[in-house]
């Protein structure tokens, strides 16, 4: 049998699920009526992608809810992604007074690795901790400042093209679009 890393595992899960599934556009909002009546989890792979940073992440592209958390309606409720694949992976409902939390610290998160059962207290410390490490610029090997972030932002050229103009990979200037990275900067 074939050794995978957790993290290419990821990465396999979701391109084996993808291709199984065939869509064209992942994430995209044009296709949202499309995933009326689909299991959860075909929802969740729908609009989430694997981040191409080396985290392993795999991220929501789709709009987040309250707070920037992922959310998706189930049963007329509105329920966080990441409670419903935390649960999942638990095989149970969390329990009363915990909470999902991410050892990635990244709120669009929903890879069930990266997630685990905490209390609202060991998740404020994490937030806590996450806004004291590095985040953006302070991120070893960004070569990208603050103040180029809204530039980045209003650039009207391809992804691939500002992607060369900074010297940064497209995928980074695509987090900075879709507002996954630099959140901080306003
Ligand atoms: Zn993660």
């Amino acid at each position: 049998m074939v050794n995978i890393s957790p993290l290419s595992r990821a990465h396999h899960f979701y391109v084996q699920l993808t291709r199984r599934l065939a869509h064209p556009t992942i994430g995209s909002m044009k296709n949202r009526q499309t995933t009326r009546g689909w299991s959860i989890e075909r929802k969740i792979a729908f609009h989430s992608k694997p981040a191409n940073d080396g985290t392993g992440c795999i991220l929501w592209t789709a709009k987040p809810g309250g707070g920037g958390y992922p959310h998706l309606s189930v049963n007329n409720k509105t329920k966080l992604v990441c409670r419903i694949v935390l649960e999942k992976k638990l095989g149970r409902p969390i329990a009363d007074g915990m909470e999902s939390c991410h050892s990635c610290h990244r709120k669009l998160c929903v890879f069930e690795d990266h997630l685990s059962e905490g209390t609202h207290q060991s998740n404020i410390e994490d937030r806590q901790k996450e806004k004291r490490h590095a985040h953006g610029e302070r991120v070893s090997g960004a070569k990208l400042k603050a103040e180029q972030i809204p530039a980045i932002r209003s650039d009207s050229r391809s992804e691939r093209a500002i992607a060369e103009a900074y010297g940064v990979s497209s995928n980074t200037i695509g987090e900075i679009k879709r507002g996954n990275s630099w959140k901080h900067v306003p």
